[in-house]
């Protein structure tokens, strides 16, 4: 048995769980919030507990040793020695990376080209590497990229329709999102095939951040998600795809720079921009509920956009075997789920099961469709954090 960390570093937070390999069970968790504040939020849980302090965490490498020491003050375990490796999620790995790798300084100097395609990510991740490296110098770290999942795409499928030169000098072209997800859920995702060798899955990972990825044989297809997380699916503040000429006419009409349209696609839209309530779906779906009528739009347009890259995928996998929903929403709404569920249901010939899908909420997994439905439809949670941890084992430790 072998501890393990799984991180996950952000621009002001650091978020881990500790695990017991290979079993995967899980020791703790916890979050380092506000780093850089004299009143940062450290919280942890373990065993039945959760604790939270505040203190001042001027960066990164003292919020890693406030973890640290918390893990041994709470005899969580006896020495920095029993952590024998660290897997840290990586938001951009870029053509480089189809599977997760050491760090070392090639993959330290690959990840740092990329930041102008992720600027606040992966800075914040090269921070989070080098802050575990000053507290824990011989544990090996490794790097498990979002993007490496969807580097299985056709060229047709990952490619702009730009000039190519922007393709070819500045890797501009699609690289997708939420790929250590949609790996995870792919794998889950087999126990409920009939027949293991059709195994064409559409899996909608709808978080606040959201993508859906088709997949064959476990491997990604195509996915909704571009260059940055903008791309896609309409999301809880980030409009996803729309024609993109909307850039240009709101700069010609309200002469604002571009930095703040963009900042008000990804921060503003969505359904915050369309609803005018709230960047959570839940406070839309009551509204919705008390008839409000812009968000009842709200709703209409995630589910229509949803639908369309449902049907989009299913032309592209030529066929489906089984339909699967993950993450926040995914996992917790019903409502949405009906919402996007209703829109496919004529063409694809799909029969949600309404008991079941009121029912499966709140970490329950379970299939949402009934006999009768020509897809099968499920709810997986999804777990990032341990598909971290069992690369961290699998290349550090076996
Ligand atoms: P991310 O990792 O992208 O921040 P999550 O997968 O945690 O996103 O999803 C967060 C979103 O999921 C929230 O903004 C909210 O819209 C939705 N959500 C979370 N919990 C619930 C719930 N219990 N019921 C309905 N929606 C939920």
């Amino acid at each position: 048995m072998k501890k393990v960390m799984a991180v996950n570093c952000g621009s002001s937070s650091v978020k881990f769980k500790l695990y017991e390999m290979p079993e995967e069970t899980v020791i703790c968790s916890g979050i380092v919030e506000r780093i850089g504040h004299d009143d940062a939020i450290f919280t942890i849980k373990y065993e039945d507990k959760k604790d939270t302090v505040i203190i001042p965490v001027k960066d990164h490498a003292v919020a890693v040793e406030n973890v640290l020491n918390a893990l041994i003050e709470k005899s969580i375990i006896k020495s920095l020695d029993d952590i024998k490796a660290v897997g840290h999620r990586v938001v951009q790995g870029g053509a480089y990376f189809d599977k997760s790798e050491p760090w070392n300084d090639d993959t330290y100097s690959k990840v740092e080209s990329l930041i102008p395609l992720a600027p606040l990510h992966n800075k914040a991740h090269l921070v989070g590497y080098n802050a575990f490296k000053k507290v824990l110098p011989n544990v090996p770290q490794i790097a498990v990229f979002d993007t490496a999942f969807h580097q299985s795409m056709d060229a047709e499928d990952y490619t702009f329709p730009i000039p190519y030169e922007y393709t070819e000098k500045y890797q501009i072209r699609r690289y997708g999102a939420h790929g250590t997800s949609h790996k995870y859920l792919s794998q889950e995702g087999r126990k409920y095939l009939e027949n293991p060798e059709n195994d064409r899955m559409i899996i909608c990972h709808l978080g606040s951040g959201a993508s859906i990825t088709a997949t064959r044989h476990g491997k990604c297809v195509a996915t909704s998600m571009g260059l940055t997380p903008l791309g896609g699916i309409m999301m809880n503040t980030r409009t996803g795809d729309m024609d993109p000429s909307v850039f240009y006419q709101i700069q010609a009409m309200t002469g604002k720079g571009y930095e703040e349209i963009f900042q008000e696609m990804n921060k503003k839209s969505g359904l915050l921009g369309v609803s005018g309530i709230s960047n959570d779906s839940r406070d839309v779906e009551n509204a919705a509920k008390n008839g409000d009528p812009r968000a009842i739009l709200a709703i209409k347009l995630w589910a229509r956009r949803i639908a369309d890259y449902i049907g989009q995928y299913y032309v592209r996998l030529g066929g489906c075997d089984l339909i699967i929903f993950s993450a926040g929403i995914g996992e917790n709404s019903s409502e949405f789920r009906e919402a996007a569920i209703k829109n496919i249901e004529e063409a694809l010939n799909v029969r949600l099961d309404e008991e079941a899908n009121k029912n499966t909420n709140r970490g329950k997994e379970g299939i949402i469709s009934l006999p009768s439905s020509k897809i099968k439809i499920v709810v997986i949670p999804t777990d990032e954090e341990v598909m971290i941890a069992r690369d961290a084992y699998d290349i550090c430790l076996k």
